[in-house]
């Protein structure tokens, strides 16, 4: 069992559930990571039974056999933008066009010393958006939430659990798409100051 989409990209992967989330985002693979796991209800069914079998692992919680149409499939891709969206315009509210997602259904499971779980709930898709919302609170109330990122690479946009000590890492891999962005920003401005000669060493 593992986190099939994010090890394609070579990422260093959230922790516990969170990685679930982390995991939707990255079934989109631009650049050459693959191709995209939610294309066809076959790849995407694929891809959720492994990613549902290591939540439950990591989390603890049993987690249930969801079959994928194609219905489901638009729902989980519409799924995955929103997530999209919410990581691309925190904190940056004049960018946020999309509406608030609807309510979402969560059970709450107190044990015999009070201990309470946070158990998704719902059928098929709405399972699956109810165990992300929880694991988007659990790890904002364990203040993590800020360092699931999406690559600032418009054409990567991994995502990525930065675990850099002022959280301010914008890239994926600064090896590739890092170095990348650098190049461009030393051509664009050779390029405004007129001039010529070599690319950098990098
Ligand atoms: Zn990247």
């Amino acid at each position: 069992m593992s986190w099939m989409a994010s090890a394609r990209h070579g990422v260093r992967e959230a922790p516990a559930g969170l990685a679930l989330l982390q995991e939707l985002l990255n079934t989109r693979a631009p650049m050459a990571y693959g191709g995209d796991l939610l294309l066809s209800a076959d790849d995407a069914q694929r891809w959720l039974t492994e990613a549902l079998a290591t939540w439950s692992r990591v989390s603890g919680l049993p987690s249930p056999t969801l079959l994928i149409s194609s219905t489901d499939l638009r729902a989980m891709r519409r799924l995955r933008n929103t997530f999209e969206n919410v990581i691309l315009t925190a904190g940056k509210p004049e960018l946020n066009g999309a509406l608030p997602p609807a309510d979402v259904p969560v059970s709450l499971v107190p044990d015999s010393d009070g201990w309470v779980r946070m158990v998704p709930t719902g059928r098929g898709v709405r399972w699956l958006a109810s165990a992300l919302w929880a694991e988007a609170l659990l790890a904002q109330q364990a203040g993590v939430w800020p360092r699931l990122k999406l690559c600032h690479n418009a054409e990567c946009r991994a995502a990525f659990f930065d675990t850099s000590r002022n959280n301010s890492g914008v890239w994926h891999d600064v090896s590739t798409c890092g170095n990348t962005a650098n190049l461009r920003a030393f051509r664009e401005r050779k390029r405004l100051m007129g001039g010529s000669g070599g690319v950098p060493q990098l």
